[in-house]
């Protein structure tokens, strides 16, 4: 996408026209994070978190964050922390945030569901909280009160009952007031002054002052995807994970009667996160001459470019990036749907029709005056979404990512009847007899004839 070839060794490549499935598979990969690496450092700090508690939290903070934190300084309790200070328009706009996404994440909760099988055979299933989780806010290279909302706030919904928010403290020990300010808008009950491995370990096992969480979900570094990854897999730790989440990525589908501006804008929108992160374009042009239009696109990325305080991370994440000429919707989608996208912008005419053929996207973003930004912060729905391909069996944070659903069955007399011979028969077949006998041994005291039911 940037008009300068980079080095060769990134993915530079000529604008393509439906390319053959060999190069959509290479087109598919993303840039290369070396997971190894962060799970290598990551390991001893979760060995010293789990070894020292409080005291390997405090020794952490001062190593990654340079900030001196004592022991009982570690953890802010949020309903009796005050309201910290906030400029009063940044107070009414995340108010305004937090109410779309707190409408929509509490429209996601699903009725008790009660079916009878079978006469006398009654199944249920209850939503039940899961007590205790913890939530990652990224603070290493900005500050995120957005991920603080998005994950606090269906936590709150789903009725956890302890809401651990851990993010990174500043260098004079300190919380970004506006991360507070929407954890306490949210609902979270405890902030951990702690960022990266230190933070999930400290989460996963429990410390003095932190508790111990069941589950832990938000996006970060490196070192905290590592971290995440190797919790999951730990017995002791007993914890899961939302999903794992890489650098944030986008693809955008325009034709030519896109403004090019509009498409630049969300294009770079993403780019700016990282310069690990990714944007792709795919222009649908069934009359296979693109020029014109691209020459525009290249314009508008040059100049918009240039303007953006964060240029040079923007040009990084563009080296990386690329754009491909379809000839129809149906290949735009197929394209799409191989990649996966974490976000899915899609600014060509008649969005619905490209909609009703998603398969794999986090989040999908539907004509021209839907830009990525308003699902990042405000339109209600949540931002933190399955990256790297991922939403291919993962779908982004919601109420549902706070609750276990737990199935219940009662039945009668009448409903043993009717289900426990089938139950005996299949127990014979895998030779479970104790199975079939807890059956057998109720159908002998109550009959097994329906005449009397
Ligand atoms: P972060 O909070 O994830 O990481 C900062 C912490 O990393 C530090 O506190 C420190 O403890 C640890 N750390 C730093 N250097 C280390 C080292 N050499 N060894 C061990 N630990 C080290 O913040 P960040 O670094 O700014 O990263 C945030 C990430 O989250 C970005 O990649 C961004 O793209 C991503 N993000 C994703 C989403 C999403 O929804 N997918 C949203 C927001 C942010």
């Amino acid at each position: 996408l940037w008009p300068q070839r980079p080095s060769s060794r990134s993915k530079w490549r000529r604008p393509t026209t439906n390319p053959r499935r060999s190069v959509c598979a290479e087109l598919y990969l993303r840039p290369k994070i070396d997971l190894l690496t962060a799970k290598n450092r990551a390991e001893p700090i979760i060995a010293e978190v789990r070894q020292e508690g409080d005291a390997a939290l405090a020794k952490l903070a001062k190593r990654f964050d340079g900030a001196e934190l004592s022991k009982d300084d570690l953890i802010i309790e949020v309903a009796s922390a005050p309201w910290p200070k906030v400029e009063p328009k940044v107070a009414e706009s995340l108010d305004a945030a937090y109410e779309n996404v707190r409408r929509f994440h509490a429209a996601q909760k699903k009725p008790p569901l009660r079916v009878e099988t079978m006469p006398g055979v009654e199944c249920r299933r209850i939503a039940v909280p899961i007590e205790a989780v913890g939530l990652y806010v990224p603070g290493g290279t900005a500050v995120l009160p957005s991920t603080a909302y998005m994950l606090a706030t269906p936590a709150k919904l789903a009725g956890c009952k302890e809401i651990v928010l851990a993010t990174p403290p500043r260098a004079d020990g300190s919380i970004c007031p506006e991360v507070i300010y929407a954890a306490k808008r949210a609902g979270a009950t405890k902030i951990l002054k702690a960022g990266g491995a230190q933070a999930i370990a400290a989460m996963a096992f429990g410390t003095k002052s932190c508790p111990k969480v069941h589950k832990i979900t938000g996006p970060g570094n490196q070192y905290v995807t590592a971290a995440k990854m190797m919790l999951q897999a730990n017995d002791e730790a007993a914890v899961s994970i939302d999903m794992p989440a890489g650098p944030s990525e986008q693809l955008c589908i325009f034709d030519a009667t896109s403004d090019p501006a509009f498409v630049v804008a969300d294009l770079l929108s993403q780019a700016e996160h990282g310069p690990d992160s990714q944007v792709v374009g795919v222009f649908v042009n069934p009359s296979g001459d693109a020029h014109g239009y691209m020459g525009r696109l290249r314009e508008e990325f040059e100049q918009q470019t240039s303007k953006l305080s964060r240029r040079e991370i923007t040009k990084q994440a563009l080296s990386k990036s690329f754009v491909i000429v379809v000839k129809s919707l149906d290949a735009a989608m197929s394209f799409s749907n191989g990649y996966g996208p974490e976000h899915l912008v899609v600014q060509a005419a008649n969005p619905e029709a490209y909609l009703e053929k998603v398969v794999n996207a986090g989040s999908v973003f539907m004509g021209a005056y839907a830009p990525e930004s308003c699902g990042d912060y405000a339109s209600g729905t949540n931002h933190c979404l399955p990256t790297s391909g991922y939403a291919r069996q993962f779908g982004g944070v919601s109420t549902d990512t706070y609750i276990k659903y737990v199935t219940v069955q009662k039945l009668t007399a009448a409903g043993l009847k009717r289900v426990g011979p089938h139950v005996e028969v299949i127990a014979d077949v895998e030779e479970l007899e104790a199975h079939r006998n807890a059956v057998t041994i109720r159908l002998a005291k109550i009959g097994r004839e329906l005449s009397w039911l």
